[in-house]
Formats: structure tokens, sequence, C-alpha cells
């Protein structure tokens, strides 16, 4: 196989022996490496992997239930516009929206009080077109870590609230399980 070809689903890209599946590559019955995806396959003969970079990014979309992580690019009282960058532990890169009312199962009156840009949240999908359509009503969903609005230290967890050490603000926030930052 040369180093890079464009390929369609389905097509063979070599046997499990010479190299690894990576991304947009599954391995058939018979142990043969095949395309999941229209795009080009990329040998890396060093690492023995093969991928599939997606002619469109639509052919690796995105499927309601998918948990994703996302950072909060900009937001107003009502929604919230995230870049999704991680599906499913795979690196990805689409827009989302997180709408007020998908925020808690209890009445949050603005996102402001539940989220800021440059938070990073975990988050699950609930369309299959893009924008995606987020969701971070359900347990454990919600913000994993996030900086200080005003000084733009890190904010520590400490009980159900959130603690800048550097200025000592304290901050409200959704937050998600497995919030990165917290104070012992
Ligand atoms: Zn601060």
């Amino acid at each position: 196989m040369s180093n890079a070809k464009a390929v369609v689903p389905g097509e063979e890209l070599g046997v499990e022996e010479e190299a690894l599946p990576a991304q947009g590559v599954y391995v058939d019955k018979k142990g043969f490496l095949r395309a999941l995806v229209v795009g080009t396959a990329v040998m890396d003969k060093l690492k023995k992997k093969v991928m599939v970079r997606p002619a469109n990014k639509r052919e690796l979309g995105l499927r309601p239930g998918t948990l994703v992580e996302a950072i909060v690019v900009s937001m107003s009282d009502d929604i919230a516009v995230l870049n999704i960058y991680n599906a499913n532990g795979v690196p990805v890169d689409f827009s989302g929206i997180l709408h007020v009312t998908q925020v808690s199962t209890e009445y949050v009156k603005t996102m402001w009080d539940v989220l800021r840009p440059g938070d990073i949240v975990r988050a699950k999908v609930i369309n299959s077109a893009i924008p995606y359509q987020v969701t971070i009503k359900d347990p454990g969903l919600g913000v994993i870590a996030a900086k200080c609005s005003v000084c733009g230290g890190i904010l520590y967890k400490a009980g159900d609230k959130l603690q800048c050490t550097s200025c000592g603000g304290v901050e409200s926030r959704r937050i998600g399980v497995g919030y990165v930052y917290v104070l012992r």
C-alpha cells in the first residue's frame, strides 16, 4: 500500500498482522483491515498503524447518546456554543449547542449561573445533525474543569462550590462527576 490513498468504505487496507486499526478503520471477521469511511488511508509504518482520514467529517458523525467532552466557546442566557473535541474517547471536531433547558432537571434562570466560557463539560449528544445538541441533565454530566471568571486562576472543587485559590472567589457551576481539580 502506498503512503496515502483515497479509499471507500469496505476497501481492504491490509491484514491485521501488518498493522493495527486506528481511527476510521475496522477489522473484518477474516482479519482484513477495511476502511470505515470515505477518505484517505494513511499508513504509519513506524507505529504499524493504519487510519482513514475522513473526506467529510459528517462521515464520522455523532449519534444520540454519544458521550462527549467539549469546551464552552461562547454563551448567552439561553444557550452555550460548544466545541466538541472528544467523543467516546476519540478526538473529533464538531460544534455543539447546549440549551438552558438541558442543563438541569431543576429550573435554571440563566446559563451564567451554571456555566462560563472556557469551561470543559462532559455532555451527551441528543440529536444526529450538525450542530449537535447536547444535554448535561443526566446525573454525572456537567463541568469537569473550570477557571475563575475574575482572575483566570484554576477553580478547585470544595463541596458543591468551586473556589479560586488565587483570588479566593467562589463560583457556582453545574459540576459533573470527575471534576479535575479537587481540594483535599
Ligand atoms: Zn480568581
